[in-house]
C-alpha cells in the first residue's frame, strides 16, 4: 500500500501494533526522480535519482520520524512534546502535535531559522522559544524538560524518529528494485544517515533487497565536527538546517560510513550555493540550502573519481526551497525588472527587442 503514510505502508517492520492509534498526514511516498541533466553537466557516466523528501506534509523528510514519535507520545499519554530545532523539526513536531491535540513546545536557536520554518511553528500553534544559544544549547534545554512525565522529546534522541525515518530506504529499495551503489546526503545531527543505513540494513536482512549503498554524508565545512573528529564550539554554515556542532548520532553516523565503506567530508557554503542554485536551473528541483549539501557531495566525489561508471547513485534532497526564500533569493543571482506595460518594453528586457 503506498499513500497513507509510513506507518500503515511498513507496519512489519515499526513498533506498532493493529490497537496503535496512527497520527499520520499521509507523510512517505515521496518521488524519486532520475536526474540526467544534473549528471549530463558533470559529464555522465552514473544514474543519479533524486529522493525528494521536501514533498512531505511539512516540507521536509522530518515527518517521517514525527509520525511514528507523536503516534508513540500519543499512545503512552504524554500532552507535551518537546523539541529543541534548526526549524525543520519544530515545524514537522508543531504539525503532527495540531492532528494529534497536544501540546508543543518548541526551543530554536535566536534569529537563526528560516523564515519558512518559523512561520510553520508559529501558525500550527507551537510554543516558540527562541534561545539565546545555538542548537546544542537548546537540545540541553530539552533533554532536562524530557525528565518529566507528561513531556515526551521528539529530537532524534527519541529512537522512534530513527525508526520512522528509516522508512525512506525502504522507498529508495522498492522503487528501483534494489538499493543503490551510493547514497548521498546532508549530515547534521546526523540522524538520518543512521536511520538510512538501519533502512539499509534491515531490507536486506529481510530478504526485500540484496545489496547496500555506500553511504556518503556531506556536513557544512564551518559544522563539520565528524570530519574534524571534535565538537565544534560555534557552528556557521548559510545551511542553517546542518548548522550542528555536537551532533547526537555522532557514532552512529560514523559507524554508517565505516561498514558501509562510505565515508563524510565536508563541503563549503560557496559550494552548497552553487548546488542549490544549479539543481534548480538544471532539473527543476528546488530545496533548502542543507539539501544542497548532498549534491555538492556529488560534485566534490565525482571531481575526486570516487563514483563508479555506471553506478547508481541515489541523493536524498531533505527539505523544500521555499522554507528559506532570503537565501534563495540571494543565490538566484538574477533579479526582476520593472517594465513598462507595452510590449516593447517587455521585449526589449527579454533581449528580444
Ligand atoms: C534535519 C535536516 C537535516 C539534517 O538531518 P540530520 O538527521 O540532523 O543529520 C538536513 N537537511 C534538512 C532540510 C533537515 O531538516
Amino acid at each position: 500500500m503506498t499513500g497513507h503514510g509510513i506507518i500503515r505502508r511498513y507496519r512489519e517492520f515499526l513498533p506498532v501494533d493493529n490497537e496503535t492509534q496512527i497520527v499520520s498526514l499521509n507523510e512517505g511516498n515521496t518521488p524519486l526522480i532520475e536526474a540526467s541533466n544534473l549528471v549530463s553537466a558533470l559529464g555522465g557516466g552514473f544514474h543519479l535519482f533524486i529522493k525528494n523528501e521536501g514533498l512531505n506534509p511539512t516540507a521536509s523528510f522530518k515527518d517521517r520520524g514525527m509520525t511514528l514519535a507523536v503516534t508513540k507520545a500519543a499512545e503512552r499519554g504524554a500532552r507535551i512534546i518537546v523539541c529543541a530545532s534548526t526549524g525543520n523539526t519544530s515545524a514537522s513536531a508543531a504539525a503532527y502535535a495540531a492532528r494529534a491535540g497536544m501540546t508543543c513546545v518548541v526551543l530554536i536557536p535566536e534569529g537563526k531559522i528560516a523564515y519558512g520554518k518559523m512561520a510553520q511553528a508559529l501558525i500550527h500553534g507551537a510554543q516558540t522559544l527562541e534561545v539565546r544559544g545555538n542548537f546544542d544549547d537548546s537540545l540541553e534545554l530539552v533533554r532536562a524538560l524530557g525528565e518529566r512525565e507528561d513531556i515526551e522529546i521528539v529530537n532524534s534522541i527519541n529512537p522512534f524518529r530513527l525508526q520512522g525515518q528509516k522508512t525512506a530506504a525502504f522507498e529508495v529499495c522498492d522503487e528501483i528494485g534494489n538499493a543503490p551503489d551510493m547514497h548521498f546526503m546532508p549530515v547534521g545531527n546526523a540522524g538520518n544517515i543512521t536511520s538510512y543505513w538501519m533502512g539499509y540494513k534491515e531490507y536486506m536482512d529481510s530478504g526485500k533487497s540484496s545489496s547496500k549503498p555506500r553511504m556518503m554524508g556531506w556536513q557544512a565545512e564551518g559544522a563539520s565536527p565528524i570530519v574534524l573528529g571534535e565538537v565544534v564550539k560555534s557552528p556557521e554554515t548559510i545551511a542553517t538546517a546542518i548548522r550542528i556542532g555536537n551532533p547526537a548520532s555522532w557514532e552512529q553516523a560514523l559507524d554508517a560510513a565505516n561498514e558501509s565503506s562510505g565515508r563524510i567530508d565536508c563541503v563549503s557554503d560557496d559550494e552548497i550555493l552553487d548546488a542549490h542554485r544549479m539543481l534548480a536551473r538544471t532539473e527543476g528541483i528546488f530545496v533548502e540550502p542543507a539539501s544542497a549539501a548532498g549534491i555538492a557531495g556529488i560534485f566534490k566525489s565525482h571531481s575526486l573519481g570516487e563514483i563508479p561508471e555506471g553506478s547508481n547513485v541515489v541523493v536524498t534532497v531533505t527539505g523544500h526551497g521555499l522554507k528559506d526564500p532570503g537565501v534563495a533569493i540571494d543565490n538566484a543571482k538574477s533579479k526582476s525588472k520593472v517594465v513598462n506595460p507595452d510590449l516593447e518594453s517587455v521585449l526589449s528586457a527579454i533581449g528580444l527587442g
